[in-house]
Parts: structure tokens; sequence; C-alpha cells
């Protein structure tokens, strides 16, 4: 388990982490999502001693990092391997070299280093490519070799600092299919940095959203995602809708059950309201659809509207227009 209590850091005059507080479980896929600078390399690479913090704690498995001397941080960092965006591979040496390198540094013996570099092609899919040098493969390929040589020692927890930024959208998605079969099959927990939501949407189990050094939320994705709350929605700007002048908008949350996918209709049938879609979406969150519908009622209809969705048992929200002070200071930080 991965415990982080009242974290602080500053590089000289910039506070870049404050009061950072997140507990990690062994075996889940967790996010931190947050735009440029936030903080979140920074709070990645103090998780694994390559950063010191200030003050407060960060314990991985009960042992506090800052307290590690040189040889217990070389030991601890077996356990707790790193992908990048870039892929620093060496460029001379062929693949297997490559995934070999952390073995020989730690002087296993030839034919333990064999088999396990076999074992690692197999499982992210390079079987063919071992004899080959880094610069005649892909983007997604290269990422693959990357990935193997992190789980060389076998550890427990991967880091992943923005690895499928580099790619485009279908070597992301492979990649992402990669690391959720790395998570479930080798039962290694993950956590992923990341500006995409839509990678913490196919990838994660809980999510923590960094603003400006400062955690502003933390919890399952689908939940957090139902209950729509300000700083998720400021994050996901681009995807938020002009409020209607003409009515009241109400947002109503989609699970994908029955009940939620007839609401529509039953709505309209039952209480005789009329309505305009004003926008909606439906995406995959790892297993489950989720969506929302914005939807601009009468004023005079809105209150009936929200007790029927309750008494429905219908996740909804009234959906105003962020705080315009807000938006303004965001956009001048971008
Ligand atoms: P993110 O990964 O969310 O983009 P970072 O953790 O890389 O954010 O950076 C957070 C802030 O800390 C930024 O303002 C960045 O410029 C600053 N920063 C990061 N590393 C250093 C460093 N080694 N020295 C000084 N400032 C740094
Ligand atoms: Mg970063």
């Amino acid at each position: 388990m991965i415990e982080i209590t009242a974290v602080q850091k500053s590089f000289g005059e910039l506070k870049v982490l404050e009061d950072i507080n997140l507990r990690i479980e062994d075996g889940d896929i967790y996010g931190l999502v947050g735009k440029s600078g936030a903080g979140k390399s920074t709070l990645l690479r103090c998780l694994n001693g390559l950063e010191t913090y200030d003050s407060g704690s960060i314990r991985v498995n009960g042992t506090e990092v800052k307290e590690l001397d040189k040889p217990g941080l070389r030991l601890f960092r077996k356990d707790i391997a790193m992908i990048f965006q870039h892929f620093p591979l060496m460029s001379r040496k062929t693949v297997y070299d490559n995934i070999a390198f952390p073995m020989r540094c730690w002087k296993y013996d030839k034919q333990q280093i064999d088999s396990r570099v076999r074992e690692l092609a197999e499982i992210v899919g390079i079987t063919d490519k071992l004899k080959m040098k880094p610069n005649v493969l892909s983007g997604g390929q290269k990422q693959r070799v990357a990935i193997a040589r992190a789980l060389s020692m076998k550890p427990q927890v991967l880091l992943s600092d923005e690895s499928t930024s580099a790619l485009d959208p279908g070597t992301t998605a492979s990649i992402l299919r990669l690391l959720r079969r790395i998570n479930e099959e080798l039962g290694i927990t993950i956590i992923v940095v990341t500006h995409q939501m839509s990678v913490i949407r196919e990838l994660c189990r809980n999510v923590s959203l960094l603003e400006k050094g400062r955690l502003v939320l933390s919890g399952p994705v689908n939940e957090l995602f139902l209950s729509q709350p300000d700083a998720l929605r400021r994050f996901m700007l681009e995807d938020d809708i002009p409020p209607d002048p003409r009515g009241e908008e109400l947002q109503i949350m989609l699970t994908g059950d029955d009940n939620s996918q007839t609401i529509l209709s039953r709505l309209a049938r039952e209480l005789q309201v009329s309505y305009s879609v004003a926008g909606g979406k439906i995406e995959r969150y790892r297993d489950q659809q989720l969506g929302s519908l914005v939807l601009t009622f009468a004023s005079e209809d809105i209150s009936r509207v929200c007790a029927y969705l309750d008494a429905q048992g219908i996740v909804w929200h009234r959906y105003l227009p962020l705080d315009s002070g807000k938006l303004q200071e965001e956009e001048a930080d971008a």
C-alpha cells in the first residue's frame, strides 16, 4: 500500500506540492490527472525517491521513502519501476540487451536472464523483435520494450508518466490494454500520470485530480463522472456545453441500465413535458458505458421533472455554467 500524508514540496520559492494526501491500495490502477505544470511528475518522482519532499510522509509498504539510504534506495527501486513518454532505450543495443540490462546490473546469471527476457517479450508482444535495434521500431513497439525492461525486476508497482502521450490514438489504445493486462494478470499496482482524461476513463479505477499542486478531487472514476464535481468539469472544459437561455437545463446521468435507458420516453409520456437536447455523450469507462444528456426544459416544468427523476432513482444535476471568475483565472494560466 502507498500512503501519502501531508506532503509539501517547493522548488525554491515555487510551491509545487501542497498538502497532498493519498492512499493507493495494492493491485489498483490509480490515475493522477491534471494540466501541465500541476505537479504530477514531481509527485511521482517523490514516490520513487528521485525527488525529496520538504515535509509530510510517503510510505510504500510501510517504508518511509525519504529515510532510505543509497543502498536502501537501490533495493527499493527494484520494486517500483517507471515508464515515460519518451522511451529511454539504448540505441546501440538490441531489444534483447535493453530488456536484459537491469538484470545484468544485478548480476543475474545468463540462463535466468535469457528465460526472463523471452517471457517478458511474450507478455508485451515483441518476441520477433529481440534481435533488432530500437531505431527500427515504431513508437508503440519501443514503449513495449521499455515496459518489458521496467518489468524485468518483477516490481510490485509500475509508475507511468505520460507513457502514451507521444503515441497515436490506435497505439495508445493498445498500450493501455497492455497496461491493464499487466495489472490484472501480474497483479502489479499501476499509477498512471496523464493530462488526458481519455486515458483515465479507459484504464483507471480510481483517480485524483491535481490543480496547481493541490489534490482537488479523489475517488472512483465512475462515481466522479456521475457526480460531476466542478473541478472535474473545469478540467474537462472542452466538453462543456454553453447554457441555453430558453429554459433551464438538467444533466441526466446515464448508467446503461434499463432504468436510465428508458427514462426519456417515460419522462415525456408520464409527465407530458417536452424538452430539447442541448448536448450529450456516452463514453466507455473500463468495462462500463456511462453517459450524460443535457436537456433544456421550460422553467415551469423543472421542479416536476426533478421530482420525477428522484423518484425513478436517476442521478441528475442542475446544469449551471461554471463560475466565470474561476474560468478566466484558468484560461489566464493556460
Ligand atoms: P506536471 O508533470 O504536472 O506537468 P511537474 O511536476 O513537472 O508538472 O512540474 C510542476 C512545477 O514544478 C512546474 O511549475 C515546473 O516548472 C516546476 N518544476 C519541476 N521540476 C523542477 C525542477 N527540477 N526545478 C525547478 N522547478 C521545477
Ligand atoms: Mg509531467
